[in-house]
């Protein structure tokens, strides 16, 4: 029997095939939006569109490898995949019930453009025991959950809600994006598909757009049949890029995990914080849950200041190392705040009342010395 290679090595090899001699040690980049085939043949044909060049089947099968799942597929952003994955496993006249806690973009497309297909959506508190089930219809086909979530990074427990969705017959789908295949893996969990925008830690430089779905043959070859008519292609030397930042995933992600612990402990020690929001720390609500089921804590942060609006654009103002930018996952630190980006759409009361009053500030923690970091916050609080 084949021993079964570690996660890291998966990461940078994918099932490692015999190499012939004098070849490239970096897959080519195919830059080509199709390929010759056979006069005669009726076999599919390569086309770009179709998500089937070599550098777009390399990458699928790395994720597939790195996620436990049978097949996987790359299409042009994460919330390409976020519809097309929907699309496969609902039909008009169903009711998708999704968590409340999802990306604002997501949100979206549920609330204003699935009804115009038939599909009916609603949404619930998913941190609430039994709500899952109070919210079924009859015409319940699918759930879609996001974790951890966005900015709280909330950790949800996803096997009692995979346990519903097996005794109803539901399809369970998970946008794992903060997680990363290395920290949390949701098919080991009872998940059917698993969703990632590639643009954050898989790629994991901030310089391509992409999505992912990974998941059973069945489920990647609807959702493949729907790329084909949709057209939510991934460029090739964007799939190219992508190869290239997955084989420093685990690196990244896990030095990512010690950076933000870092960071996140020594925040926990300042005054002007009135709370930080991180599941590695003992205060976080979900820090058993999360102790108990992820394999790293991850890179994500919030960090709520006393001093509200003004003190957070003071410190924003400070920081000389963290790049006041939206999106996540990349080498760089980031930083946003939620009252006016994600969470622009709610009155500052309702923010309050979700847990994300003004002065909040979510940080992507980027690949720099976390001893750099704290100082730069340190210098940025002194200044408040
Ligand atoms: C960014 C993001 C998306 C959307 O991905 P794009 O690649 O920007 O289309 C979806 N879900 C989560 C959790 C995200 O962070």
């Amino acid at each position: 029997m084949k021993r079964r290679l570690g996660f890291s090595t998966r990461a940078v090899h994918g099932d490692p095939e015999g190499r012939p001699d004098w070849a490239p040690v970096v897959a080519p980049l195919y830059q080509s939006a199709t390929f010759t085939n056979p006069i005669g043949s009726a076999q599919e044909v390569i086309y770009a569109r179709y998500g089937n060049n070599p550098n777009h089947v390399a990458i699928a099968k790395r994720l597939a490898l790195l996620e436990g799942a049978e097949a996987a597929l790359f299409v042009g952003s994460g919330m390409g995949a976020i519809a097309l994955s929907h699309l496969a496993v609902l039909r008009p006249g169903d009711h998708l019930l999704s968590s409340e806690w999802i990306y604002g973009g997501v949100y979206r497309l549920f609330a204003q453009e699935f009804g115009r297909f038939g599909i009916e959506v609603s949404f619930v508190n998913p941190l609430e025991p039994r709500t899952w089930k109070r919210g079924l219809k009859k015409n319940t086909r699918a759930i879609f959950v996001e974790t951890p979530t966005n900015p709280l990074l909330r950790v949800l427990d996803l096997e009692p809600i995979a346990t519903l969705c097996k005794t109803e017959g539901l399809a369970l789908l998970v946008d794992a994006t903060f997680a990363t295949p290395l920290n949390y893996r949701p098919l080991e969990h009872g998940a059917d598909v698993v969703i990632h925008s590639a643009t954050k830690y898989l790629n994991g430089h901030s310089d391509v757009l992409a999505g992912a779905v990974a998941g059973s043959e069945s489920v990647i070859e609807e959702v493949r049949k729907l790329l084909h008519v949709w057209g939510q292609a991934l460029d090739p030397m964007a799939a190219w890029l992508i190869d290239r930042g997955m084989k420093t995933l685990a690196v990244r992600v896990a030095r990512q995990n010690e950076t933000a612990l870092a960071v996140a402990e020594w925040c926990a020690k300042q005054s002007q914080f009135a709370t930080v929001h991180y599941p590695g720390l003992p205060s976080h609500a979900d820090h058993d849950v999360a102790k108990r089921i992820l394999n790293g804590f991850g890179g994500m942060l919030g960090v709520e200041l006393k001093g509200g609006a003004r003190a957070a654009e003071r410190f924003l103002r400070a920081l000389t190392i963290a790049a006041h930018a939206p999106s996540l996952g990349g080498v760089e630190t980031l930083v946003s705040e939620p009252r006016l980006t994600s969470h622009a759409m709610l009155t500052p009361d309702a923010r309050a009342r979700a847990g994300i009053p003004d002065g909040f500030l979510r940080f992507s923690i980027g690949l720099e010395d976390s001893d750099d970091i704290i100082a730069d916050f340190a210098q940025a609080l002194a200044q408040l």
